[in-house]
């Protein structure tokens, strides 16, 4: 059976988000645009689904693995949506849809069961969980669905409701997924609001809004962090990243080269944590700058919905713009561009891959997140320059560490000052981890058991062993 298309939200006033296609830069379909005050009965309504879903745990398993079926079989209408919101090569958005499925079974499975805590004292202490309430979650459009599952499937797992709201790059797959889950789900347990930036800050402002998960940029998570101030609701935020590899002097060059060129082109680069900036020991610098400008010379570089396309173009014409800049600003800097360079003539969004060298350290292509498919690689001579110099800006996401002889990787890789480390590869995240920025990159857990407790207020209730 076809998937449902989702109907015009009610009680938008006819104003409209475009939507384009970033592979040819025309708009091709629209979402509401909803404006701040339709949230008060959106909330409201979140508040009264509350009571039922959060009575009745059993219940909730039943509805979330119902609701993991219906995204799979889903999967031939959101894939191919979202590639065309997004950009991104078909086979990626499959993947994206094929991880909401299982990040929702695998929360729906997990059972923050009561338990004893005790100091040794003859009481009778009990540690329960209890949800939050409704919350919201603001996502940006580089993962549209797999963002989304980050936050709804913990979150209503928990017992919570959840109003989440897309970006409005990427509304129209998140809209359909909202419509999907809403064949398995209680009305009102989750809703999609679609629009600009005052119905993110009013989301996060909303009084009746216990917890605001936030994943975007680091000058949007402040603005959410002061607005849910207002009511202390809790704030989870998962900001920019500017991951670096380092490369050891025992690696194998050829061995690792796609790897690490994948670990940073995923995606087109917009990924928070991408491999932004490489550290090569100088002797090896010119092949691994060699190797990687050979694979983004090569790369096929087209619409997502080509099948022969591995890297599409960037989402939007806001983000081309700071790529652009960032390379052009490197250029003038002095650095070189081994490949690419400049933006890809024809219609759409499309950015060479670019690997550039020369560049001088502070430049903002090496301090700043580029998100987008250009990579900086630096030379170092000493391995504690190299350490210094990946810990040495205000993101503290991921890192990476590559060579032959994986203990000494891993004790370089415990060096580096972010929520996770690789070795040997990059970007690979379970299900059961948390994950956690340090530093300006963010604030609270996502993943595995610790994000579910991110959802849910500790409740112990003690009483004397004897009456
Ligand atoms: P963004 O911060 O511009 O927007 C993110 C979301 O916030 C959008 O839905 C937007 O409409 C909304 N928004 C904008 N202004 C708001 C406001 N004042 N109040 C509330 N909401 C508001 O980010 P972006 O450009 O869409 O995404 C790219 C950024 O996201 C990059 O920095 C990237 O590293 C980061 N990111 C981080 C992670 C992570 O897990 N750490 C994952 C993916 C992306």
């Amino acid at each position: 059976m076809p998937t449902p298309r989702p109907r015009r939200a009610p009680g938008t006033r006819g104003e409209h988000l475009a939507v384009l296609d970033p592979a040819t830069g025309e708009a091709f379909d629209e979402a509401p645009d909803q404006q701040p005050p339709e949230l008060d009965a959106v909330i409201d309504r979140a508040h009264q689904a509350w009571r039922g879903w959060r009575a009745d745990p059993a219940a909730r398993t039943t509805a979330l693995r119902a609701a993991a079926d219906a995204v799979e079989a889903a999967g031939t209408d959101l894939a191919p949506l979202l590639t065309r919101e997004q950009g991104k090569p078909l086979a990626e958005s499959y993947a994206e849809v094929a991880r909401t499925a299982a990040r929702l079974r695998y929360f729906a499975e997990l059972d923050p069961a009561p338990r004893p805590v005790t100091d040794g004292r003859p009481v009778h202490s009990e540690l329960r969980w209890r949800a939050l309430g409704p919350v919201a979650a603001i996502v940006p459009w580089n993962f549209p669905l797999q963002l989304a599952s980050a936050k709804f499937a913990p979150a209503l797992a928990a017992g919570n409701t959840m109003v989440l709201k897309p970006s409005p790059f990427t509304p129209l797959a998140t809209r359909l997924l909202g419509t999907v889950l809403a064949t398995a789900l209680p009305e009102d347990v989750l809703t999609i609001v679609t629009g600009r930036e005052p119905l993110g800050a009013r989301l996060a402002a909303h009084p009746g809004i216990r917890h605001v998960t936030f994943t975007g940029s680091i000058p949007t998570g402040r603005a959410v962090a002061k607005a849910a101030a207002a009511s202390l609701a809790r704030v989870t935020l998962e900001l920019g990243g500017n991951d670096a590899a380092i490369l050891l002097e025992d690696v194998d060059v050829e061995r690792i080269a796609d790897r690490l060129f994948w670990a940073a082109f995923r995606n087109c680069g917009q990924v928070c944590m991408a491999v932004k900036r490489v550290y090569a020991p100088a002797r090896l610098h010119s092949h691994v700058v060699e190797a990687l400008a050979q694979r983004a010379k090569t790369a096929v570089v087209g619409a997502g919905l080509d099948p022969r396309s591995q890297l599409g173009p960037v989402n939007n014409a806001p983000q081309l713009a700071r790529v652009e800049h960032y390379t052009a600003q490197a250029l003038a800097d002095g650095a070189r561009a081994a490949a690419g360079g400049h933006r890809l003539a024809g219609p759409g969004y499309f950015f060479a891959p670019t690997i550039l060298t020369d560049v001088p350290p502070d430049s903002p292509v090496v301090t700043e997140e580029q998100f987008g498919p250009v990579l900086p690689v630096l030379p170092y001579r000493t391995l504690d320059e190299a350490v210094d110099a990946a810990n040495g800006t205000g993101f503290g996401l991921g890192g990476s560490v590559w060579g032959t002889d994986l203990d000494r990787a891993e004790a370089v890789a415990g060096r580096l000052e972010c929520g996770t480390a690789w070795i040997n590869h990059h970007a690979e995240l379970s299900l059961a981890q948390p994950f956690a920025g340090i530093k300006e990159s963010g604030v609270g857990v996502a993943g595995g058991p610790w994000g579910l407790y991110q959802n849910l207020s500790p409740f112990v209730v003690h009483r004397p062993q004897e009456a």
